[in-house]
């Protein structure tokens, strides 16, 4: 699996919604794509944080928070 191609899972990864080959593979390549498991990481605990928010109120920073997850990209892995 590709960086590209687990950015394009990940909402079916925290859904539920892969097969068990398809959820390994995306686990596999957490295991070794360091900027992919931080991305993860920081997506799980992100839209957790927008689902608490979203029940009282969507601020303009978790909406910013939403896009930039959105617009980034973790191939390559140079960003810090
Ligand atoms: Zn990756």
């Amino acid at each position: 699996m590709t960086c590209q191609e687990l950015v394009e899972l990940v909402t079916d990864y925290f859904d539920g919604a892969l097969d068990e080959a398809r959820r390994d593979q995306f686990e596999d390549h957490l295991n070794f794509c360091p900027g992919c498991k931080q991305y993860v990481e920081q997506l799980r605990v992100t839209l957790r944080l927008a689902q608490d928010l979203a029940a009282v109120e969507r601020t303009p920073e978790v909406a910013a928070l939403l896009d930039a997850f959105r617009d980034w990209h973790p191939a390559g892995g140079q960003a810090s």
